[in-house]
């Protein structure tokens, strides 16, 4: 593909919705159309990908092509199989300035759809005209990438074995750096992937689903098997997921995926990675400005404004009328806390086991405790925990055969006691529940739905029974 040079320039878009033209600045690289609000390539705003589309003069505009587009799948052959990703848009209508520029355009998208298959591409070498100077000169222009631009040399054996060891670390700590940054499954060094200009972790399920946004977007490499070199693994450092949900999730999506989701490969989890990271034209979940300037430089509450510190990699408060710095977060910089008022809460439903009959204490009690599958419902926006029966009651509306308000309840979690037993005690006012999530990843996604509700989480290994 390399051969086919890119091709810049600004262009009207007709919106999809409405029909009204907006100037964008189009970007045709890789087999791939982007467009941006302006020439500096500072805001992405949508991502046309070109393999199996095929393009067309449109003669009721003005100098105007239309673009249609198959599928949004154009991940490589070796990722798992799965379905086509569900296409958003079907025809994206352009239009240039001159017939000279609409002639340009139409080559040049002509030759990348080509470029996407096979044939094309021999057909596109073949061609002489791509050895002329000017595919050069396309050439040596470098498209903006998302997140970090990532260097692409190749580690040494040193660097390799070095970064090796460094990221066996990475993976264990921060935690959060072990648990797909995606759908929260448990990983370790051998079985994590990651993105190495986003620096977030994930799986292997994940990874293929990050493959098919297209390299612009995410850059895939195992953790081990693959010759990391520095600037990827400083990239890692810098970033890693802890942080990186500040940013990629700051508008807190309302349902994250599970395990069961990543598993099955389902359209959920795709969808969420695509407007995760605007491939499907916008960043549904992300702060409002890219990723680099909100590492940088992050105004907060009461005049404070949160900056990084290149050599330490820290975060530190600087207050702007008084000048004073702080390492940790001071109060009066937190965003105001109104739970009641947070429109976006997330919600969660799925089965977990309660413990019965946990009123009293006494031995004998304890005897007769058993656990009970049930299937609990923390309805999107609501502090109120309820469990049934069966799904099916929940969704035939009967009544709940419990119900706790997580508002000023108190958490406490259990380390495992066993294997795959993940275990939280939730204390209100006037209940108590044991429960028991089914694994790792959805024990996590329990924690972070009750962790929107609930702020006072107690890590509690006294906690056994
Ligand atoms: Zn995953």
């Amino acid at each position: 593909m390399a051969t086919v040079p890119d091709h810049r320039g600004w262009l009207r878009k007709q919106g999809h919705l409405m029909a009204s033209w907006k100037q964008r600045w189009f970007v045709l690289s890789k087999g791939v159309l982007s467009y941006y609000e302006n020439s500096s390539l500072s805001s992405l705003l949508g991502v046309i990908p070109l393999k199996g589309a095929h393009v067309e003069r449109d003669g009721k505009v003005k100098h105007g092509i239309v673009v249609h587009t198959t599928t949004h799948s154009q991940e490589p052959s070796d990722a798992p199989r799965r379905e086509p990703l569900r296409p958003l848009h079907s025809a994206y209508v352009v239009a240039a300035e001159s017939p000279q520029e609409a002639d340009t355009w139409f080559d040049m998208l002509q030759k990348h759809i080509a470029s996407t298959t096979a044939e094309g591409m021999a057909a596109l070498m073949a061609s002489a005209s791509l050895n002329s100077p000017r595919a050069n000169e396309y050439k040596a222009a470098a498209v903006k990438e998302q997140g970090v631009a990532v260097s692409n040399y190749k580690a040494g054996t040193d660097e390799a074995k070095r970064n090796e060891m460094k990221l066996m670390k990475l993976v264990k700590e921060p935690r959060e750096n072990g648990l797909c940054f995606e759908c929260s499954t448990p990983m370790d060094f051998r079985t994590a992937w990651a993105s190495i200009n986003l620096g977030v972790f994930i799986c292997i399920q994940c990874s293929g689903i990050h493959r098919s946004l297209g390299v612009h977007l995410s850059k895939v490499k195992m953790v081990h098997g693959d010759d990391w070199n520095d600037d990827w693994v400083a990239v890692m450092e810098r970033w890693g997921n802890a942080r990186a949900y500040g940013y990629w999730e700051a508008l807190k999506p309302p349902q994250r995926p599970t395990l069961e989701d990543a598993m099955a490969q389902n359209q959920f989890l795709k969808d969420f990675i695509f407007n995760k990271y605007g491939g499907f034209g916008t960043r549904r979940f992300a702060a409002p400005c890219e990723p680099h300037e909100w590492l940088e430089c992050l105004r907060l509450e009461a005049g404070w404004v949160r900056y990084l510190d290149e050599a330490s990699n820290q975060f530190y408060f600087f207050h702007e009328g008084s000048g004073k710095t702080e390492w940790e977060l001071p109060d009066e910089a937190r965003p105001a806390e109104r739970l009641a008022d947070v429109p976006n809460r997330p919600g969660r439903e799925g089965w977990m086991e309660k413990k019965s009959g946990g009123h009293s204490g006494t031995t004998k009690f304890k005897m007769m405790q058993k656990w009970d599958r049930r299937y609990f419902v923390l309805p999107k926006g609501s502090t109120v925990l309820s469990y049934y029966t069966s799904d099916e009651d929940f969704k035939l509306k009967l009544e709940a055969l419990g119900s706790v308000e997580c508002k000023g309840a108190r958490v406490f979690l259990k380390g495992v006691t066993k294997e795959d037993e993940y275990r939280f005690t939730l204390v209100s006012k006037d209940r108590e529940l044991k429960l028991r999530a089914r694994n790792m990843a959805d024990y996590h996604a329990w924690k972070t739905v009750l962790e929107s509700v609930i702020t006072d989480f107690v890590e509690d290994p006294s906690q056994d029974d």
